[in-house]
Formats: C-alpha cells, sequence, structure tokens
C-alpha cells in the first residue's frame, strides 16, 4: 500500500518507508519502466534526470525534449546547451549539480504536460528532491515553478528567493525561453549569479512569509564582480555565443518548457 505523489514521497502508508525508491537509482529503474500515464506510449527513452547525488543544487524543468527522449539525458539540446554555458559562468557544472524535469517522458510535439501526466510523474520527482536533499531547488520555467507555487507567474517570480516548508526554492525563466529571445539573456545571467551567491553565502535571505511558508524575499539582483564574471567561467565563450550559433536547431528542439507569452515577457 502506498502513499502517492503531492505528500514529498512515495511510501507505505503505514511505516511511512519509501517502497522500491529507496535510491536515485532505482527511481531510475522505475521511470524507464512506467507506464504510469499516455506519455509512456510516445517515448524513446524515459527521461529519468541525473547528476550529483548529494549536490547542493538541484534544477527542475518541465520535460524531456526531442533529442532528450533520443538519448534518455535531461538537457542535452540547445536549451541544455545554454544551461552548461549558464553552469559555467557560475564555475559549476552538470557533475555538481541534479538535473531533472517534472515528467520524465516526452509530451508528442513538445506540448505542455497535461495535469494527469504531471500528477502521475510527480512521486519520481518528490521521491528525487528528497533523496537528494539538495539546499536549493532552482525551477526553470513556470510549470516547475508552479509545482511549488501553483498559479503564480515565473515573470514576476522570477529571480526571488522562496521558501516552502522546509525548501528553498529560486525560480528562474526556462532556458528555452532565453534561447528564443536573446534580450532575456541578462535576466538569465543576473539569476544564475544571485544562484552563485546563495550557495556561497548560504540562504540566509530567505524570510518565511506570514504563514510561515513562503516568503518573497528578493535575492540581491547585483553580483559578487569578483566571484561571477563570465569572464572567469570554464568556456565563457560557449555561453556568450550567439543564439544561432549555440543552437541551430532552436524550431525543433529547444521547448524543453513552456514557451507562452507569460514566461517571456520579463515585466
Ligand atoms: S511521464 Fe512519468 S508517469 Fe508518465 S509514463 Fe513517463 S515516467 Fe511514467
Amino acid at each position: 500500500m502506498t502513499a502517492s505523489a503531492g505528500d514529498g514521497a512515495y511510501a507505505d502508508a503505514t511505516s511511512g518507508m519509501p517502497t522500491g525508491m529507496e535510491t536515485l537509482d532505482q527511481v531510475a529503474a522505475l521511470v524507464r519502466g512506467c507506464q504510469g500515464c499516455s506519455l509512456a506510449g510516445g517515448r524513446t527513452n524515459a527521461v529519468p534526470g541525473e547528476g550529483n547525488p548529494k549536490a547542493d543544487v538541484m534544477f527542475i524543468g518541465e520535460g524531456p525534449g526531442a533529442q532528450e527522449d533520443r538519448q534518455g539525458r535531461p538537457f542535452v539540446g540547445p536549451a541544455g546547451k545554454l544551461l552548461d554555458g549558464l553552469l559555467a559562468s557560475m564555475g559549476a557544472n552538470r557533475q555538481d549539480v541534479f538535473i531533472a524535469n517534472m515528467v520524465k517522458c516526452r509530451p508528442p510535439g513538445n506540448r505542455d504536460p497535461a495535469p494527469a501526466e504531471l500528477a502521475a510523474c510527480t512521486k519520481y520527482l518528490d521521491r528525487q528532491v528528497e533523496l537528494v536533499n539538495p539546499k536549493l531547488i532552482v525551477t526553470l520555467g513556470r510549470f516547475a515553478f508552479n509545482r511549488y507555487f501553483p498559479g503564480e507567474g515565473i515573470t514576476k517570480a522570477r529571480g526571488k528567493l522562496r521558501e516552502i516548508g522546509d525548501r528553498k526554492i529560486f525560480p528562474v525563466l526556462h532556458p528555452a525561453a532565453v534561447l528564443r529571445r536573446d534580450e532575456l539573456r541578462p535576466t538569465m545571467v543576473k539569476d544564475f549569479e544571485a544562484i552563485a551567491e546563495i550557495l556561497a553565502e548560504g540562504p540566509k535571505d530567505t524570510e518565511k512569509g506570514p504563514g510561515g511558508v513562503q516568503t518573497n524575499r528578493v535575492i540581491p539582483a547585483t553580483p559578487q564582480a569578483t566571484q561571477l564574471s563570465l569572464m572567469d567561467a570554464p568556456d565563457p565563450a560557449a555561453f556568450l555565443a550567439p543564439v544561432e550559433a549555440l543552437a541551430p536547431e532552436i524550431p525543433a528542439d529547444a521547448k524543453e518548457g513552456p514557451l507562452s507569452p507569460e514566461q517571456l515577457t520579463l515585466f
């Protein structure tokens, strides 16, 4: 007997112990064999997620795109290349973080995941969050942000450290949105600078809201120049390259997350 998603665990209802998802590898194995929603029928590969099992920061996107579906790995398409550059700009790489998605199988045509698909799949993400237990969760785009703060827009929320329960949530735009609108790139850079600040200094700037649940505390946007210069990145050229050079297939594959007008508009 199991308790399902939404309660933060996939656990035996009596003992409270996880059922078959004691490790990240077990979660991944279950994901690869999952038939829990209609997305199973259209996938080439499920994309469980990957990275450092003890990462301080966990990135959560929406769902796999075409290249992710082919390779079974998250964020390996154009948006993934941009994410790699952003990680490099803060002196990190994929081996330092954990990267996962809301749904583990590609929605056909890169459409938005349906509510039933999100509900069916969230048990895997919830368990990954429990197992990695990151200091900070960075949500990429609206869908992942709404997992924790339903109904809120990403445009106003991005770049502000939030707290829900004992989790620190830092929402940013989806990299695919930045690929579509290059003018969003400075905003994305600034938000990743803030991530580096949070990780370096600890989440001391968070404030719980009146209900003790969430905060609207804004992390200072001003970067520490000595810490976060793109010129210090291992491969800043990769990030600073023109969008076209980074992502010649943007129209086909960039969408690993929502591209709604709301997401693509800063103000
Ligand atoms: S999207 Fe999630 S719930 Fe649906 S089949 Fe894939 S792993 Fe299972």
